[in-house]
């Protein structure tokens, strides 16, 4: 059985910068992505031990790596396209939100996941500032953007450091560098879910 890929449609709101930090801090980002199952296809998705003891998984350098089929479907998805283990999905499933590599611009330079995979990315269109200190949001995006992508290197992490990865390090950065009672609320809020965690 061939399991249905369902994109999202043509373009989807992504919403607001900031309000996509509050999400991300909060530990609660999640794409309002409906019927979407493009993350559900080609990603190489990690389990930790525990996962790993209970769900079906192969072992690539060492990693445990969630199964596919041959068509590149998670093995956990339904015949109508769905994730049957949606209330015990692994953490990365969770913790995945695509619209971090589109804020990030990190699908720009850091593509290619999968072709299905770019194209439910490019679809988001996020809101353009309005005021200044939307601007200033995204000014500090650019500079922890390009300070963290400089940075690569020197952690000797390049070829296998996943775009969401990359784009999960820049917002983190985005958060510690924000000045103003923006920054001090979402630090506030991202230690409170590090200490839930
Ligand atoms: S476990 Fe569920 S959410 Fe995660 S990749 Fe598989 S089908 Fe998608």
């Amino acid at each position: 059985m061939t399991i249905r890929r369902s994109p999202a449609g043509e373009t989807q709101p992504a919403g607001r910068l900031a309000d996509f930090l509050k999400q991300v801090a909060g530990g609660e980002a999640s794409p309002p992505s409906g019927q979407c199952n493009a993350c559900c296809f080609d990603l190489n998705v990690e389990l930790d031990a525990a996962e790993a003891k209970r769900l079906d998984h192969f072992v690539q350098d060492g990693k445990s790596i969630l199964s596919r089929d041959e068509n590149g479907a998670c093995t956990y998805l339904d015949s109508r396209g769905m994730c049957s283990i949606y209330e015990d999905r692994p953490k990365s499933c969770r913790a995945f939100d695509c619209r971090s590599t589109r804020f990030t611009l990190i699908d720009m330079v850091a593509s290619a996941i999968s072709p299905a995979y770019d194209k439910a990315v490019a679809q988001w269109t996020y809101a353009e500032p309005e005021d200044d200190e939307e601007l200033r949001v995204w000014r500090v995006m650019a500079e922890a953007r390009k300070s963290y992508l400089e940075s690569i290197p020197r952690q000797g992490a390049t070829t296998d450091m996943s775009a969401h990865v990359v784009a999960a390090g820049v917002l983190s950065k985005t958060i510690e560098r924000l000045p103003g009672r923006l920054g001090r609320e979402l630090r506030k809020q991202a230690k409170k879910t590090m200490d839930r965690s």
